[in-house]
């Protein structure tokens, strides 16, 4: 007998097509408990479709999606707007913080939207601060950050519930290499020390030497990432 599976992310035989565009052509990638995957591939392969259908913004028109044992591409909206908001966390290219609100404001935000209280959420947001080198930076507004800064606090928003799962799209997409780097250091070292499933999109080969396992997805598909070997 073979022992349980801790498969947490699972995407099988995943199809999506935009009106007559296939996006996905029957993808499919399992994400263990606590691995950290990075999704590679060109433009326009369909590696953005296939996140957002492992994370239920996406509804496949054919093909599996579970997370933890449950099936997500059959449940309805409201659940799956639930199952998004209690148990995954978000980071996109640009970090989207709420230019009205402070820093700590949005780090306390999917607190509030989970009926905290404002007093609770917001010394639960501060208690990120200092993990992420954000020390100092509580009160200010998005404008009043450096890029990486407003993508730390961006990181600090998604984990702060503490999701069961890290949703990446291209995290480091609007940094410099050296900002990229220190915001990668910051999210690989947090999410291990949570143990947070981590899964990345990424078109930079060195954002995706941080994850435990690369694939690559090419015209819909995910094949392992095989750079580097000569094929038998
Ligand atoms: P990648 O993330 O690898 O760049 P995407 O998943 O964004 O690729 O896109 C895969 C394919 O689906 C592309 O042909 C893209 O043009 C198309 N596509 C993605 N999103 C949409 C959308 N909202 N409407 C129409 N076509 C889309």
């Amino acid at each position: 007998m073979t022992a349980p599976s801790a498969l947490l992310v699972e995407a099988r035989n995943v199809m999506l097509s935009f009106d007559q565009t296939p996006a996905l052509r029957g993808a499919d990638l399992a994400v263990a408990a606590g691995e950290i995957v990075a999704i590679m591939g060109p433009s326009g392969s369909g590696k953005s479709t296939l996140l957002h259908s492992l994370a239920g913004i996406l509804v496949p028109d054919s093909g599996e999606v579970w997370y933890d044992g449950r099936r997500v591409d059959t449940l309805g909206e409201t659940e799956r707007s639930a199952l998004r908001r209690e148990r995954f966390g978000f980071v996109f290219q640009f970090g989207q913080l709420v230019p009205e609100l402070t820093a700590e404001e949005n780090v306390a935000l999917p607190l509030l939207l989970g009926k905290g209280r404002r007093g609770g959420a917001l010394a639960e947001a501060r208690s990120w601060f200092g993990r992420l080198g954000l020390d100092g930076l509580e009160r200010r507004r998005s404008g009043e950050l450096s890029g990486g800064q407003a993508q730390r606090v961006a990181l600090a928003r998604a984990l702060v519930a503490r999701p069961g799962v890290l949703f990446a799209d291209e995290p480091t997409g609007s940094l410099d290499s050296l900002t990229g780097e220190q915001v990668m250091d910051v999210l690989i070292a947090t999410a291990r020390e949570e143990g947070t499933t981590v899964v990345l999109v990424t078109h930079e080969p060195r954002v995706a030497s941080y994850a435990d396992r690369e694939v690559i997805v090419r015209d819909g598909t995910v094949s392992p990432m095989s750079v580097g070997r000569v094929p038998s």
